[in-house]
């Protein structure tokens, strides 16, 4: 048959040497690099229980962001969902109601608001498009699921918990980046 290319070698199989025949020698060479291994730090993690440190520039899941008075600050603009590549963002916007200022910071705020983390790519685009400090990305990653379904997070599963009512659970929520947010401090 005529070769595609020039590139192919031809192998040319050697007779095994007596030492090589006996097997023995590979077979304890085998064993001393596995002893050797036992003494040295492991390279895998015991995963659940055990976790790696995510790096700091590390995408994890979203968060709709509250104000420090637990209102919530999405005012349902649409820009992290034109600006989302994967089109994973859909929502539905809703006007404040008289008596709802202590629950939504702005005059619009979304009544729905969902993402499809199978669609999503954790790029961060939507976070640098929100006017409003509304959303982030979190150091925590959406677990495995058994249905398409599952992978629907609606806004129970992406609101902060309110740091006014459950300052611990906002806190626990809140992970190194929300931290890192609050710090630097509201950008509106
Ligand atoms: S992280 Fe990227 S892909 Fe995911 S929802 Fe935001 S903009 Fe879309
Ligand atoms: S999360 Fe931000 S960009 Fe997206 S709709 Fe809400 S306010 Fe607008």
């Amino acid at each position: 048959m005529q070769p595609l290319t020039n590139r192919a070698k031809v192998l040319e199989v050697k007779p095994l040497s007596f030492m090589e025949r006996l097997y023995l020698p590979a077979i304890l060479k085998g064993m001393a690099i596995t002893f050797r291994h036992m003494f040295q730090k492991k390279a895998t993690v015991q995963y659940p229980e055990e976790k790696r440190p995510f790096s700091p520039t590390f995408r994890g899941l979203h968060v709709l962001n509250r104000d420090e008075e637990g209102r919530e600050r999405c005012t349902a603009c649409g820009l992290c969902a034109v600006a989302c590549p994967a089109e994973a963002i859909t929502m539905e916007a809703a006007e404040r109601q008289k008596g709802e200022e202590h629950l939504y910071r702005e005059e619009k705020y979304a009544a729905k608001y969902e993402i499809n983390m199978l669609r999503c790519i954790f790029c961060g685009l939507c976070e640098e498009a929100c006017p409003k400090d509304a959303i982030y990305l979190s150091e925590t990653f959406a677990p495995a699921n058994y249905t398409r379904k599952g992978f629907i997070y609606g806004k129970p599963d992406l609101l902060i918990p309110d740091p006014v009512n459950e300052p611990q659970a906002f806190a626990e929520a809140q992970g190194r980046i929300g931290e890192r947010k609050a710090q630097a401090g509201p950008t509106s």
